[in-house]
């Protein structure tokens, strides 16, 4: 009954002669009547809405639960959650659930709903555990009682969606994975400890209107005082051991579930606000990639979490363009921390600081930054942040706006023309201002000739620009990843588990301008198109193949001529063009850099069909979604990312352990071959390609219907862009001339050939049987593999369904 609609239908698969147009008019349909969701036999389409829909509530969670495979209900991202979750259970496998599309698509608010679900149906004790509070609240996590401590429940027939929609429940897609109200400590951390030395005075104009802080006493009293611990040559910096996490739980121990469930739906408004921000595409882009995975014990329990990121966007720390805004947590910093404290640290307004006021644009609609503060404060607390590091974080977040505001001027060594924002920098930092200044106005640079001889080299204003910026991405980068760190200290489960992983990750990107951002984006994005490709279209004709079947291959375009083109090592690809340059370059600047890689470029790979228009500045890649033109400016600098060692030293000379534990290197090991930025891409993607070809896959396409965050407007030329690129059409014609159904011959007997009369013993008597009794079927529906049966057609199997019902 629900399986084909007037007005679209609900499995593309079905669609007689697909087309990138026809698949984009079908989608529409479907969408005019507010039904965002398409299947492509187990892919998953969604389009955004732009408005809550009523369909996520418990209700719908109880409908999705227990349908079979959540093939049969109506197509719904609880059924994909449904599915992964019940193969996870019945095949003992772990999942994967991969989220693509563009920029505002929906990956997050999708990635989120899964969690929801799967938290939700799953058990709330774990294997042995000691824990008997199953019926308790779960402190904001979507609870319902719909039996979910057993882990083998029915398999009832699914129950069906109500067309015209049910009333709208204020609910919709969570926002933070349930958004539990903060609890317990929701106040602003502490201020710092007084044995700091004594605070900066007061903002001048006591604190009112626009006011420019004075400059905090300097550190220690006059020169003189306690020299920076630490130091250059000094001992190496304290590190900051991990505290024994709330739970320390390794493999075998009681596991409390509901509290792992919260921190895996808490820890979500925790990384948003330190990863994502207002751009002009999406007022809460991920700037970040992530991939978490849910791990489960043998009651398919969660009772653990891991997560991964990838390729932080760091420039939009001290750069964002117009419209746009820095991560989100900088502004609820400045609505949510206490006056006494801001005061303390000098934090007067947001349009005081170069880094949130350059983009004109300090405020998001319908964002309540203040309350967003609280509701981090709360989540720091829950993945076992205490409150003095709470302080830490927030005080480095602090020290990095007043970083913003240093400007420099005059010949190399370059002055600093405002002591003011240098003070309380370094105040905040823990640092000597004048060592902090020396930073960054002189670079060191090590001989290549004589080892361990370095040399300071003075920085003209625009270099020590450069060095100051990156202090300040290196020190939120470093915040970053404490944050993680934590998050996973408090979720890991160490043991052998089964995970359901769900990865969101930017999508792809073509701007007008494209840097090595986008680039190393772009690559990823080829990376998880290859495993598509090779799950969805080159799996399911190898399983033909496999099977002895009469098949004739779907010609598809295999980008993975694209991949090596980008990551190749032989012959050489455009990554290791861009390392070796960068090895040679670091006497020479940033532009010089830039043209030796374009050279290089030409002559290393000459005549590739994937790589034209190499010349003034530019290169550009013929990717399996589009073309995209690169401009080389800043790639060699970008790709060296710099650890600069005079930053380096100063921070870990700092009087706050927890800043100098954050820079745990040894600055004078020669050893330590540097890193780039390419590199460390391809080990992520090399990392999580190996992660997801270990699980079941599940795809969700995320569809963006219009470019101006309207509700429910499709534009179609907008939504065929992404059918054709994310390569719908050639999913369908395979499914389409392959086979909807396949089974293992005897469970797909034990099911159905009871349709039979005396029951089929083998293949060819239920075939024989079914075509003679069912006027509609035909013996071509069915084909007799090596070891399974594959059914041409959904309708047949709906048929045969039917037949079991009677
Ligand atoms: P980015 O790559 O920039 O992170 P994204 O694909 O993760 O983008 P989301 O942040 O998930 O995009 O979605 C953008 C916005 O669209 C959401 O903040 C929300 O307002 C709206 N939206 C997305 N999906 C839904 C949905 N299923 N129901 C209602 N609104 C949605
Ligand atoms: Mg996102």
């Amino acid at each position: 009954m629900f399986r084909l609609f007037s007005s679209g239908v609900d499995d593309l698969v079905l669609v007689s002669s697909p087309t990138n147009g026809e698949i984009t008019s079908q989608i529409g349909a479907r969408f005019d009547r507010e039904l965002i969701y398409t299947n492509i036999g187990e892919v998953l389409i969604a389009v955004n809405p732009y408005k809550q829909l009523p369909i996520t509530g418990p209700e719908f969670i109880k409908m999705y639960q227990n349908s079979p495979g959540g093939n049969e209900a109506p197509p719904h991202i609880f059924a994909l959650a449904e599915r992964a979750y019940r193969r996870l259970v019945d095949e003992n496998e772990s999942q994967c659930v991969i989220i693509s599309g563009e920029s505002g698509a929906g990956k997050t608010v999708s990635a989120k709903l899964i969690l929801q679900y799967v938290t939700a149906v799953s058990p709330n004790n774990s294997y042995g555990s000691s824990m008997g509070g199953s019926s308790q609240s779960g402190g904001g996590i979507p609870q319902y009682d719909g039996g979910s401590d057993d882990p083998n429940r029915g398999r009832g027939m699914p129950m069906m969606l109500p067309r015209g929609g049910l009333p709208q429940r204020g609910g919709g897609a969570p926002r933070g994975g349930g958004a539990p109200p903060p609890r317990g400590r929701a106040g602003p951390p502490p201020p710092v400890p007084s044995n700091r030395g004594p605070p900066p005075p007061v903002a001048s104009g006591g604190g009112e209107g626009i006011s420019r802080p004075v400059p905090p006493p300097t550190r220690g009293g006059a020169r003189g005082g306690p020299a920076p611990r630490g130091g250059r040559g000094g001992g190496p910096p304290p590190r900051v051991a991990p505290p024994p996490s709330a739970s320390s739980r390794r493999g075998g121990g009681t596991v409390d579930v509901e509290h792992i469930k919260k921190v895996i739906l808490d820890s979500n408004p925790l990384m948003e606000a330190i990863g994502n921000a207002k751009t002009v595409r999406n007022d809460n882009s991920s700037r970040f990639g992530k991939y978490l995975e849910i791990q489960f014990d043998d009651n398919n329990a969660p009772v653990g979490g891991v997560i991964s990121t990838f390729l932080l966007e760091k420039t939009r720390v001290t750069f964002q363009q117009k419209n746009e805004r820095n991560f989100h947590v900088f502004y609820q910093m400045m609505a949510g921390l206490d006056q006494a404290t801001k005061t303390e640290w000098g934090l007067t307004q947001a349009t005081d600081f170069y880094y949130l006021a350059q983009s004109k644009c300090t405020t998001v609609e319908d964002v309540d930054d203040a309350s967003d503060y609280r509701d981090v404060v709360a989540a720091m607390s829950t993945v076992g942040i205490s409150s003095e590091e709470t302080t830490e974080i927030f005080r480095i977040l602090a020290a990095i706006l007043h970083v913003g505001n240093i400007r420099f001027q005059g010949e190399a060594p370059a002055q600093v023309v405002d002591e003011t924002p240098l003070q309380w920098a370094a105040s905040l930092l823990g640092c000597d201002p004048q060592f902090l200044g020396q930073s960054l106005n002189h670079r060191q640079i090590q001989s290549g000739s004589v080892r361990h001889t370095q040399y300071a080299v003075p920085q003209n204003p625009d270099q020590s620009a450069g060095l100051r910026d990156a202090l300040a991405k290196t020190l939120y980068e470093r915040i970053f990843d404490f944050i993680v760190a934590r998050i996973n200290n408090a979720m890991q489960y160490h043991g052998n588990t089964k995970v359901i992983g769900v990865l969101d990750i930017y999508g792809f990107e073509i701007f007008e301008r494209n840097s090595f951002e986008q680039f190393c984006i772009n690559y990823v994005n080829e990376r998880l198109q290859q495993i598509f490709i090779d799950l969805t279209v080159r799996g399911e004709q190898r399983e033909y193949h496999e099977e002895g079947m009469k098949w004739k291959d779907i010609s598809f375009f295999d980008n993975k001529i694209v991949v090596d083109l980008i990551d190749g090592n032989k012959p050489p690809g455009i990554m290791r063009v861009l390392d070796d340059v960068c090895k040679t370059v670091h006497a020479v600047d940033s532009a010089t850099a830039d043209i030796k890689f374009m050279e290089k470029l030409v002559h290393a790979i000459p005549n590739h069909p994937h790589l034209v228009g190499v010349n003034n500045g530019q290169f550009t890649i013929k990717h399996y979604a589009g073309d995209v033109e690169y401009s080389v400016e800043e790639f060699c600098f970008k790709n060296n990312d710099n650890l600069y060692a005079s930053i380096v030293c100063c921070l870990q000379s700092s009087t706050f352990p927890f800043i100098a534990g954050l820079f745990p290197e040894n600055m004078n090991d020669n050893k330590q071959a540097p890193t780039t930025a390419s590199y460390k891409i391809r080990q992520s993607a090399n990392y999580l390609v190996q992660r997801l070809s270990s699980c079941t896959p599940h795809y969700i396409r995320c569809i963006k219907p219009n470019d101006r965050k309207q509700p429910l407007n499709f534009v179609s030329s907008r939504v065929e862009h992404q059918v054709k690129y994310l390569g719908l059409l050639e999913n369908i014609k395979v499914k389409r001339a392959g086979y909807a159904y396949r089974h293992l011959k005897d469970v797909f007997l034990g099911r159905f050939g009871k349709i039979c009369e005396p029951p089929a013993r083998n293949i060819q008597e239920f075939v024989e049987y079914v075509c003679k009794t069912l006027k509609d079927v035909s013996a071509e529906e069915f084909e007799e593999g090596k070891t399974k049966i594959f059914v041409r057609s959904p309708e047949t199997i709906f048929m045969l369904e039917d037949q079991l019902m009677q």
